[in-house]
């Protein structure tokens, strides 16, 4: 059966699956219509997003994730808010106007100090928007933060197949109430951004083609993906890695699904394939994440095995990521990059 791309929306589950599975010969096909797509709503520009990368403590022991509190190789940090301030002061120099506080689930930082910390870079940095990226955490807490000042939060749902997902997480965690923060965090009033892994282990097409159902009733602003990448010290350690074509195609379906949404071109992909965010940006993404995490954390908040750019100060590191994005034919941008809808 021969797909028509441009109905893409109204696509049903078989359809859908077919369209992820497609042979090569359509995939120019399906890069070219989401560039274009891109380019009407965000023309050639890509965002940047200064991501500070906080702690690396975690309570959650994830089966994939390099930072798993079962990981007793972790050298753990914690930046106190002097050096998080110190990171969005050399941000906001290189033109960042987007701050991303990133971290494992680190009880350390109560409701209290993530508040201080956020109406800190608030009242600083009036002109940017502050993203967090701390996990679940309840309605009230989210609505601390939010009145503090944070204007954004990404929270991957990682799968949206419920079996799926206890196959990449223990008993004690749930996707209902990782769904239950997501909507939550809308409702509260956050630009709010979810996403997946793409070929984590036991995933199928059937959980991707869920994976855009779940997205498509969240209309979130923005989707994070990237292929997972197994670490050294997780019980998957010996899983294959997602592919860059698979995660490259889910890019441009998205981009053609949710024409507005902030779609990252990620680090994990740069990881995979040394020309991935290129390719990324490419297929339909418009946004990168440069690092401002001090250099001396860098390589401790490693995820997966190999993580990119963990060498490099915050100005070599906009400097190199310029650089890609004009290679890709796109243009860094310094605005805050609110979603176009
Ligand atoms: N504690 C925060 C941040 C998690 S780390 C939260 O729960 O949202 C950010 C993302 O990295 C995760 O959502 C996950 O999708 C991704 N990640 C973790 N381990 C990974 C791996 N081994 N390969 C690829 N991506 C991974």
């Amino acid at each position: 059966m021969e797909l028509d791309i441009s109905r893409i929306k109204e696509f049903n589950d078989d359809e859908l699956k077919q369209l992820i599975e497609y042979d090569e010969s359509i995939n120019q096909d399906l890069i070219k219509v989401a560039d274009a797509v891109r380019r009407e709503y965000y023309g050639d520009k890509v965002y940047l997003r200064g991501l500070i990368e906080f702690t690396n403590y975690c309570k959650n022991d994830c089966y994939y994730c390099g930072i798993r509190c079962g990981n007793r190789k972790a050298n753990r940090y914690r930046l106190s808010k002097e050096e998080i301030l110190m990171a969005c002061k050399e941000g906001y120099e290189l033109g960042y106007r987007t701050f991303v506080l990133q971290g494992g689930e680190d009880g350390y930082y109560t409701d209290e100090i993530i508040c201080d910390i956020v109406s800190s870079i608030r009242s600083k940095y009036e002109d940017c928007a502050i993203t967090l990226s701390i996990g679940e955490r309840s309605k009230s807490s989210y609505k601390a933060y939010f009145d503090a000042g944070a204007n954004r939060y990404l929270l991957r749902h990682e799968t949206a197949d419920k079996a799926h997902y206890e196959k990449l997480h223990p008993d004690v965690m749930s996707l209902d109430n990782r769904k239950r923060c997501l909507y939550d965090l809308k409702e509260i009033g956050y630009q709010v951004g979810s996403g997946f892994m793409v070929g984590s282990p036991y995933q199928t097409t059937e959980c991707l083609v869920e994976d855009i159902r779940f997205l498509q009733d969240l209309e979130p602003d923005m989707i994070g993906i990237g292929p997972f990448i197994s670490h050294k010290d997780t019980p998957f350690k010996d899983c294959e890695n997602g592919s860059a074509r698979l995660t490259l195609r889910m890019i441009s379906i998205l981009r053609l699904l949710f024409p507005y949404v902030l779609l990252p071109s990620t680090t994990a992909l740069g990881t995979i394939s040394p020309t991935g965010r290129e390719l990324g940006l490419q297929a339909g993404a418009n946004v990168v994440m440069p690092n401002l995490t001090p250099v001396r954390y860098r390589q401790q908040y490693e995820l997966y095995d190999n993580k990119i750019c963990t060498g490099e100060e915050a100005a070599e590191c906009r400097g190199c990521l310029e650089k890609r994005i004009e290679a890709a034919g796109y243009r860094a941008v310094t605005d805050r990059g609110d979603v176009a809808r």
